[in-house]
């Protein structure tokens, strides 16, 4: 009856614990976690802020009484302050402030990110300056949006998460400026201007290619300047500027550290340390089409790696397949997704990419409300291996099924042309007979071998 312990009670941690019960039900499972959120999805903490979840508590995954039913020992409130591998430890601080220490035969680290605090910001310590990333984050900002009801925000980055908290404070009556030195880069420049596009027409102002260099309180407003004489005054700033490891507590117990300053792991979930795993946004991530570790913290992600070190730790041998960097955000009426690599990143990777972007309906258009799908597929001219694809439409036009079939063609190692050959569905109110990622494969191949489009 091995006794497992799991540092972590989010995505990786908990999914780690389910599997570890759901393999062996005689094991001891009990994970730590620094508050009192465990298995809630923070990914939804943008449709809270928004208004569009009103209630906090629906974003829990499971409720706790739900994980006690599976046998998971929760202990809340309980920070890990150091890990002694030499006697198999872990010391934590309870909420009433003594140390506890706890024994273990395997040990999983999830202990997540946090976000990331650019040094070259002065003024982050403000009252009405926020990160995102935690529950007590979102409280705090809710709480700031209750008390002092600003009429506008300045959002630092425009990456997803920026970009999903411009969309929801403009729905909660906001005016909203995003300044960062790009539109959502996960996504090819052509992309960025029509997201750009449509957050504009949303009223948000963009000031692109901008970096946030000073946040003053003012006597009514904030006043923010930065790059380019960039000047601005908002009643809140959220800072988005991404997330990083979390590995303060690894690091210390000698966890060696890879990519991103993120916890080294092979492909089982194993750290260098015997019997100690780890998993989610504090680990790095094999890259299944680079076939090297590279930094890049999902939720889904953090789902798998974290099922994996629990399988492992109980006795399994599962390795991590890889990811490939799906994503999708919804941002206003569009939805904008990638998979694999961009053209830039295909050719700094040495491949010889060749992307080629095309636009068709997402349905049949002789039935009502058909939208414009834009699809961008890179291939590798070389060997016609598909190598990324990214899709920009309405929310509501199957972008991230489509995305999906990508990834998975991706996963499979497929190259552009056998897309040609998948048996995907078809009714006129959802697809055509040839479904736009079929057509967009179609016209890399025409492009890719000199013809022109028909
Ligand atoms: C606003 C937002 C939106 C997002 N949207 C998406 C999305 O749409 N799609 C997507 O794929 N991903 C999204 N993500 C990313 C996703 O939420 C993360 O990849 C995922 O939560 C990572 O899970 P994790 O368990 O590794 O870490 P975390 O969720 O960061 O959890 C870390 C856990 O460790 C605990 N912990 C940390 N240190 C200690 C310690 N010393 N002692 C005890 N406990 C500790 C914490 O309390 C917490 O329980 C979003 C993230 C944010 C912030």
């Amino acid at each position: 009856m091995p006794n497992l312990l799991i540092i972590g009670g989010s995505d990786a941690g908990i999914s780690a614990a389910l599997r570890a019960r759901e393999l062996d039900p005689a094991a001891d499972v009990a994970v730590l976690l620094a508050d009192a959120f465990p298995n809630f999805s923070i990914c939804g903490l943008p449709f809270y802020l928004s208004g569009e979840v009103p209630d906090w508590r629906a974003l829990a995954h499971r409720t706790e009484a739900e994980l006690a039913g599976h046998s998971i020992r929760l202990l809340p409130r309980h920070t890990a302050t150091a890990i002694h591998p030499g006697r198999r430890e872990v010391e934590a601080s309870a909420p009433d402030g003594t140390q506890v220490r706890l024994g273990y035969d395997r040990l999983i680290v999830a202990t997540g990110a946090v976000s990331r605090r650019p040094r070259a910001i002065r003024g982050l310590d403000q009252p009405g300056v926020f990160p995102l990333r935690f529950m007590a984050d979102s409280f705090a900002m809710a709480d700031y949006l209750e008390r002092t009801r600003p009429s506008s925000a300045l959002i630092a980055g425009g990456g997803y998460i920026g970009l999903e908290m411009a969309d929801g404070l403009t729905r909660r009556g906001l005016a909203v400026t995003v300044a960062g030195r790009s539109v959502l880069g996960t996504v090819d420049p052509e992309f960025g201007r029509l997201i750009q596009a449509e957050l504009e027409r949303n009223g948000v102002r963009v000031a692109g290619g901008v970096t946030v260099e000073e946040i003053d309180a003012g006597s009514e407003h904030l006043s923010i300047s930065g790059s380019d004489g960039f000047r601005a005054e908002a009643g809140m700033v959220l800072v988005a500027a991404g997330a990083e490891p979390a590995t303060g507590l690894a690091r210390s117990a000698s966890i060696a550290l890879g990519q991103g300053g993120a916890i080294r792991v092979n492909r089982r979930m194993e750290t260098n340390l015997p019997d100690v795993y780890a998993a989610g946004d504090c680990v790095e991530t094999w890259h299944r089409l680079l076939g090297r570790p590279v930094y890049l913290p999902l939720g889904t992600t953090a789902h798998k790696q974290g099922r994996i070190a629990g399988e492992n730790a109980v006795g399994g041998d599962k390795e991590f397949a890889g990811s490939l960097g799906t994503q999708v955000v919804k941002i206003f009426d569009l939805a904008a997704a990638r998979t694999g690599l961009k053209d830039a990143e295909a050719r700094a990777e040495g491949f010889t990419p060749l992307t080629v972007q095309s636009e068709f309906w997402d349905h049949k258009a002789y039935y009502p409300g058909a939208r414009t799908l834009h699809v961008r597929v890179t291939g590798d001219r070389a060997t016609g291996r598909l190598l990324g694809a990214q899709i920009l439409g309405h929310w509501q036009a199957e972008v991230a099924k489509r995305i999906d079939v990508f990834a998975t063609a991706l996963f499979h190692g497929m190259r552009v042309e056998d897309l040609d050959q998948l048996d995907l569905s078809y009714t006129p109110p959802l697809g055509s007979p040839w479904d736009p990622v079929q057509l967009a494969g179609q016209a890399w191949c025409r492009a890719s071998e000199g013809r022109r489009d028909v």
